[in-house]
């Protein structure tokens, strides 16, 4: 039903990966995926990713001559698609080992590339919460292997090597860390002073949430809500939980096909910047009732309550574009009044006693990264400043930096966007000397504060 070729394992057996004895053409078994025989079909996945990600490539090209990361043994938990894939090879490719941040968003096919090309890769789409943390062990607990840096996504990753692993980070230089989420949890550890190595915070360069969270939603949201419900957004009710980046672009993409949108925030700035863009700023519990279509991205959990899903009506629609799955109360649908009814690959139908019906989408995950595809230019803006960082503090003189979190520094999110100009024949404005001296710049920037 219309799933991209990559997303369709119909073909597969049902047997866990777990359970497979599977090796690649070089005899290697260094890995768990879900079908090494689709590397093939993986690898053409990833060259065309490459064709829209030019300026990682050509990182990766600069990055083959100075080989800032030789050496680099990197545990990483990402989601694990074509894009990643394209990024991580930069990473260090073998030599490496990778679990994904999410039991749905593997792309099996590039999984079995990256395994083919010796990735040590642990993921597949559709893993149990079991599998999934089976993944992550088989990346850190490994006989006479041990990693030097952490790139994370969620912070799952950082989670279990403190609590599993806690001597790992006497040899790690540092964490990256992608999400939200993970640099939540971030901050929380270097308050509580249990942070150990240094952290660079991916997720608030400009470079990332001006960019993946805003453009990546505001492109895919639709997209994985046609796909999974088929469903016609003109006129629609759509509540929108967070005015953040992520609900931004969702409410963009929403109006711009005439559904009508309310929007729920608790910070007064975004609820501003809401009544701004024209949005109807409500409590979800004054318009519950009369939506068709519910999406959180807040970041938060128990955003939707079972009091609200009692309150729905009849087929609607409920999704997360949030990192975790905490933000449906999905535990409240999984009682004996309620029955489930899977009615598509990543749609449950949750149906009440009196006949109710509320589509739930991806069990309450990330929907644009469960059921549909991201736009790959925008993850190579990501990936590059990724990259960056994990060279950056993989390279740092010992005392750059402490047991803390950072952001990369401005020049480098500016050479991230300037390195993805070229794509659109954009032409930039250089500063005359005299301009340079009036606004107090260097012509090379930085050309904005650090705040910026
Ligand atoms: P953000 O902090 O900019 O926005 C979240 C907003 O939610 C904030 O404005 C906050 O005030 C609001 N909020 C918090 N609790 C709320 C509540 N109970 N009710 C209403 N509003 C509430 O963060 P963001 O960059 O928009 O990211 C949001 C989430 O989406 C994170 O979990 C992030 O990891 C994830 N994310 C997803 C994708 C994707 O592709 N689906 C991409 C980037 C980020």
């Amino acid at each position: 039903f219309g799933l991209a070729a990559s997303y369709t394992d119909s073909s597969d057996d049902e047997v866990s990966p777990r359970e497979k004895q599977q090796t690649n053409s070089k005899g290697s078994s260094n890995f768990c995926v879900k079908n090494i025989k689709q590397a093939e079909f993986g690898r053409r996945e990833i060259e065309i990713a490459e064709q829209d990600m030019s300026a990682l490539i050509s990182l990766r090209k600069r990055a083959q001559g100075e080989k800032p990361l030789a050496g680099a043994k990197i545990v990483g938990c990402t989601h694990i698609t074509a894009q990643t894939a394209v990024s991580g090879c930069l990473s260090g490719g073998p030599g490496c080992r990778w679990s994904a941040c999410n039991i749905y968003s593997t792309q099996n096919e590039v999984a079995a590339a990256l395994a083919e090309a010796g990735v040590a890769v642990f993921a597949w789409k559709g893993e149990s919460e079991d599998d999934f943390w089976w993944c992550i062990d088989r990346c850190v607990n490994v006989d006479g292997w041990q990693a030097n840096m952490i790139l994370d996504d969620g912070g799952d990753l950082t989670h279990w090597v403190y609590k599993k692993y806690p001597s790992v980070f006497k040899k790690i230089r540092g964490i990256v860390e992608e999400s939200v989420t993970g640099v939540h949890r971030l901050y929380q550890l270097s308050k509580a002073g249990k942070l150990c190595v240094p952290a660079m915070n991916v997720n608030d360069s400009v470079t990332k949430q001006k960019f993946d969270n805003l453009y990546c939603c505001r492109e895919s949201i639709l997209d994985g809500l046609k796909r999974t419900t088929d469903v016609m957004f003109g006129g629609k009710q759509v509540v929108v939980c967070g005015y953040g980046e992520v609900g931004k672009g969702c409410c963009a993409a929403l109006k711009a096909l005439g559904a009508i949108v309310y929007v729920t925030e608790i910070d007064p700035i975004c609820a501003l910047q809401a009544c701004m863009d024209g949005f109807r700023v409500v409590k979800l519990s004054e318009v519950i009732r009369q939506v068709d279509v519910v999406i959180t991205c807040t970041g938060n959990k128990n955003v939707v309550t079972r009091e609200h899903l009692d309150r729905m009506k009849n087929s609607c629609i409920v999704c997360n574009m949030g990192h975790s799955n905490t933000e449906i109360d999905v535990t409240s649908l999984r009682m004996p009044e309620l029955t489930w009814e899977r009615v598509r690959s990543q749609v449950d139908h949750v149906i009440w006693p009196d006949g109710k019906r509320v589509v739930l989408l991806a069990e309450g995950r990330l929907l644009n990264l469960s059921c549909s595809t991201v736009p790959t230019f925008v993850l190579s803006i990501t990936a590059t400043t990724q990259a960056l960082a994990l060279i950056e503090l993989y390279n740092a003189p010992e005392g750059r930096y402490k047991q803390d979190v950072y952001l990369l520094p401005k020049k480098m999110d500016e050479y991230v966007a300037s390195l993805h100009l070229p794509s659109f024949d954009a032409h930039l404005t250089e500063l005359t000397d005299d301009q340079a001296k009036y606004l107090g710049l260097n012509k090379n920037g930085p050309f904005k504060p650090n705040y910026y």
